[in-house]
């Protein structure tokens, strides 16, 4: 609409503006289509990514490549012009390289933004309908709730209790109150349009409906949103210290080649080609492709997580993912099916009945969907009553006419209970439902309440989810309805209802991967102690329990030292998340923390890795989470750790890979210019190893499948550097061999002339190189589980391996790259040099095996839950 003071105008005039009346109940489906065309879908213009020419420009604009450019023009220009266009072309090849993996780390990234779409519920034809947000036009009539995200600009006519987090569009963290019968000043600022929710921001709490009068672009978010635009991808911990490591490389790099440039001088090499070189090599050995393939996997590892279930919403999550030490999770729903049934109940009084069940069926949010086929929408706990009442001659749909709802207590976790607030023509009703011990302390007590304890624990330690129902009688309403107005009455007890939840059947499963991969995994939840024991046990929990009130009592620095052995918190508030990933967060700990209320968001922001239900999560936690569960199934937490494990091995090796490759080309250099041998490779052939190992067997390392005993092994500690754990030493040791055997190669060439020399030198320094990934490729050694199978990576290899055949002894490549054919006594000892090295690399002792499974001390499975 074009009017933008809704906030100021009264609702009547609101209804007109947007061509409506109340009593059309919500916009007809044809008029929705037309007031679509016209304004457009409800969403926000897409940030366009780096266009192709701007990478290319980034891939060629580092200084090194401009210097060699210069020294090639140069060279060119003095000596001999094939040789420069040669380099050039190289250059360009792996410019476009280069491009090509910038191109897919973009995409990948692009692709990681689409989340999952989110819904409004909507009143269209005089029906309410969940619909995408981006329908949504001008005139909907719609219903938002605590736990939403608010889908348009709304204009509300009715408002309970509704607040908003609008931080994201003001910065003010308090929620705001919101209120339908409010208006402001026309030039009021956003923050106290109180009649208003405003598109991007969250419901924290109430119900309300409205009408949405502006949609995307038109929404005060959508009017700032160049402002938000800016907002880049933050880099992961990860990227952040490579980026740093590789920084500081490049200078001791430059500072080599520039000691090579003078050392090659001093010799009384030519400055021209010796600079050539020198630039050449600073351009081999600087990994500049490391922050591009560092993205390519982990965004590579989001897309098959998602296959798995789990949706990566920030890249950081992969990389926490490998190093999670505790996994603390929700029962209901995530450990459990959620699919709860009453099988058990319990009657105060047998007069009561009736009223146990009429109760039952009121206080319940749930409605039918299609009663014929009894299918009902809504929380399963509300669903599981609904549908029993419903069994019991109870149907909320019909009751509803005779007995309204004239308004409501809606359910509380901190609180752990609701009430519903009906009329009788002569007296008003309400009727209490929560948890037994709440409801209890709220009735008056008598024998029969301690019966009913007795019950209600009993049917708990079975791990059934006990509600308890209660009610009151008035003559006069209540003037609120409010937690101290419900704590101010004697209320007189129904009776009580057990339900099964039974747990996922491959939880246990999953707790079991757990334990070996030395992941502690703790359930929170909401429920009775009796009921979260019953189902610990039956998954094989380990540790201790404690509950809600249990935790209050202790201090930050008591609640750290106890943290470590407990398996169970019960009966908390959601807001004691946050303190339980605090206590384990200053134990050290690597937090995966579930959640999908409201009041979770900020224990799931605090966490390393925020975990979102994506079936019956709030928008609101799946905005503070890194990672959304599409089946709010916990063996899929299970299932990306694993898979965050394989990542970070895959690094590993890549990282080993290439700094051993460039550290084995700069010794090679260095070592012959030192000990006063002519230069063993040409630029161009510096520039060809480049490209023959940087670009294929890199880049399909992240591809290597997983290490066997990924779950049997530790996780990496949090604080530890993926450089660390004899990362550098596995480097250094991998350069020396390489540039030993180009040494040897380089030298046994020599009887016969310089150039076979080099073409010698030059095919050892990249076969070796590709052997030496094929080595990387396992963490095994030779006989004791080394895989020779990765078909992926054999691939690449055979393709590079063919390239330098083809440098050595096709003649126009030989022309260009200056080689000579080799015989095969000369191929055979370029061969053996490499496999040689191959096999001493392989030989126990040599491999990454601080990385393998630790076999004598596996991770101790602790007792189960007592
Ligand atoms: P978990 O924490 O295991 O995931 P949950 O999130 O369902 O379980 P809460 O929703 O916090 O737990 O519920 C806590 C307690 O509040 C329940 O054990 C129950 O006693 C009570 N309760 C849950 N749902 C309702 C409801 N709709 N009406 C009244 N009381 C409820």
């Amino acid at each position: 609409m074009e009017f933008q003071d809704f906030h100021s105008i009264e609702p009547s005039e609101v209804w007109n503006r947007l061509h409506l009346t109340p009593q059309q109940r919500g916009l007809s489906s044809e008029d929705a289509t037309l007031r679509l065309k016209r304004f457009g879908p409800n969403q926000l213009p897409e940030k366009e990514g780096r266009r192709v020419w701007q990478m290319l420009g980034d891939q060629l604009s580092s200084l090194m490549i401009l210097i060699l450019f210069v020294a090639a023009g140069i060279s060119g220009f003095l000596h001999d012009l094939t040789d420069s266009v040669v380099i050039l072309a190289i250059i360009a090849v792996n410019a476009v390289v280069g491009l090509i993996q910038d191109y897919q780390a973009q995409k990948a990234l692009a692709a990681l933004k689409k989340i999952l779409p989110t819904r409004a519920q909507v009143l269209r034809d005089r029906v309410w309908q969940i619909l995408p947000v981006e329908q949504l036009v001008p005139g909907d009539w719609i219903e938002v709730e605590a736990g939403d995200a608010v889908p348009a600009d709304i204009r509300l006519f009715n408002a309970h209790l509704l607040a908003a987090d609008e931080s994201a569009l003001t910065g003010e963290s308090v929620p705001v109150e919101k209120q339908s019968d409010f208006l402001s000043e026309a030039k009021s600022p956003v923050g106290d349009r109180k009649n208003i929710l405003h598109k991007g921001t969250m419901i924290s709490r109430g119900r309300g409906q409205g009408l949405v009068v502006h949609t995307g672009p038109h929404t005060e978010l959508g009017r700032i949103a160049q402002l938000l635009e800016g907002a880049e991808q933050v880099q992961t911990p990860l990227q952040q210290r490579l980026d740093r490591f590789s920084r500081k490389l490049t200078w001791v790099l430059l500072l080599i080649c520039l000691l090579l440039f003078a050392v090659g001088l001093l010799h009384g090499q030519d400055w021209l080609s010796m600079l050539m070189t020198a630039v050449s090599l600073a351009v081999a050995a600087i990994p500049e492709a490391l922050p591009s393939v560092i993205v390519i996997a982990l965004a590579v590892g989001a897309k098959r997580m998602v296959s798995r279930r789990a949706l990566i919403q920030k890249l950081s999550a992969v990389e926490a993912l490998g190093s999670t030490t505790v996994i603390c999770s929700d029962k209901t729903g995530t450990l459990t099916q959620n699919k709860m049934t009453v099988v058990r109940s319990w009657i105060a009084h047998p007069e009561h009945e009736e009223l146990f069940y009429t109760n039952m069926a009121l206080n319940n949010d749930v409605n039918w969907q299609d009663r014929a086929r009894e299918l009902a929408e809504g929380e399963p706990t509300e669903r599981a009553l609904f549908l029993h009442a419903f069994h019991h001659g109870k149907d909320k749909e019909e009751l509803g006419e005779s007995w309204p709802r004239l308004n409501e207590f809606p359910f509380d976790p901190k609180e752990k209970f609701m009430v519903t607030q009906h009329q009788q023509p002569d007296a008003t009703f309400y009727f209490l439902k929560g948890a037994p011990e709440t409801v209890l302390h709220l009735c008056r007590r008598d024998s029969l309440a301690a019966e009913g304890l007795g019950q209600a624990q009993q049917m708990a330690d079975g791990g059934l989810r006990v509600l308890a129902f209660a009610w009151l009688q008035t003559s006069t309403p209540f003037l609120q309805l409010d937690v101290a107005t419900v704590h101010s009455q004697h209320w007189e007890l129904l009776g009580f209802a057990g339900m099964i939840d039974p747990p996922r059947p491959e939880v246990k499963q999953a707790i079991r991967d757990c334990q070996t991969a030395g992941i502690r995994v703790q359930m929170i939840t909401g429920d009775h102690p009796r009921t979260a024991q019953a189902i610990a046990r039956e998954l094989k929990i380990p540790g201790d329990i404690m509950s809600g009130q249990e935790l209050e009592k202790l201090s930050d620095d008591e609640l750290g030292t106890h943290i470590k052995r407990m398996g169970v918190f019960a009966r908390t508030a959601p807001k004691q998340k946050i303190r339980i990933v605090q206590a384990l967060q200053s134990q050290g700990e690597m937090v995966a923390m579930t959640g999908d209320g409201v009041n979770d968001a900020p224990a799931l922001k605090q966490a390393h890795i925020g975990v979102a239900m994506g079936k019956i999560g709030t928008d609101v936690a799946r905005e503070a989470s890194a990672m959304v569960l599409l089946d709010d199934n916990f063996a899929t937490i299970v299932a990306a750790i694993r898979e965050g494990r394989r990542i970070f091995d895959n690094l590993r090796k890549f990282l080993v890979f290439v700094l051993a490759g460039n550290l084995g080309e700069i010794l090679t250099i260095s070592v012959a210019l030192f000990v006063g041998l002519p230069p063993p490779l040409l630029p161009v052939q510096i520039l060809w190893v480049n490209l023959i190992t940087d670009g294929l067997p890199g880049l399909s390392m992240s591809l290597l499948d997983e290490e066997p005993g990924v779950m049997t092994r530790s996780p990496i500690p949090a604080n530890q550097n993926i450089l660390e754990r004899g990362l550098m030493g596995e480097i250094l040791i991998g350069g020396i061999l390489v540039a030993t055997a180009s040494l040897l190669a380089f030298y046994y060439g020599l009887k016969d002339s310089a150039a076979v020399a080099r073409t010698m030198g030059f095919t050892t320094l990249s076969v070796c190189q590709l052997f030496m990934a094929w080595a990387i490729s396992s963490s095994r050694p030779l006989g004791k589980g080394f895989r020779f199978y990765s078909p992926t990576l054999l691939a690449a290899l055979a393709i590079c391996a063919l390239m330098q055949v083809m440098a050595v002894e096709v003649p126009s490549l030989q022309r260009l790259l200056h080689t000579e054919g080799l015989s095969a006594e000369q191929w055979g000892i370029c061969l053996g040099l490499s496999v040689l090295i191959f096999l001493i690399k392989k030989m126990p002792g040599f491999s990454m095996e601080r990385n393998l499974p630790n076999e004598e001390h596996p991770p101790q499975p602790s007792p189960p839950v007592a």
